[in-house]
């Protein structure tokens, strides 16, 4: 197994003896036969689910700003509002994207 994982807590194993408690939640494992270790990798949509949150927030303001343009008086500055804080969303989207990958670069060794 490359990175093992505690099964319950998901606290990296690598490193440690080969069998033992977890330090962080106290579970038993054991590298060697695999109990009580995962080293499955998760799924795309939880490695990515604050990237994907951060792209739907960006999504809900500039699709409030939009509604609000049609029933506001002043249409303008509230689009020009919402891309600007849409803007600073998707910026922060980048960046959460960015160190995801680069945790997985990091994990993947
Ligand atoms: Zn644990």
């Amino acid at each position: 197994m490359d990175h093992p994982t505690c099964a319950q807590c998901g606290y990296e194993l690598s490193g440690l003896a080969a069998a033992g408690r977890c330090p962080e939640c106290g579970r038993g494992y054991d590298l060697d036969t695999g109990q009580g270790t995962t080293a499955r990798r998760q799924p795309w949509l939880v490695r990515h689910i604050r990237t994907l949150s951060l792209l739907g927030l960006a999504m809900v303001i500039l699709g409030c700003s939009g509604l609000l343009s049609l029933v506001g008086r002043n249409a303008v500055s509230l689009v020009l509002c919402g891309l600007l804080f849409a803007g600073v969303t998707l910026a922060a989207t980048l960046l959460s994207y960015l160190s995801e990958k680069e945790d997985q670069r990091k994990a993947e060794g």
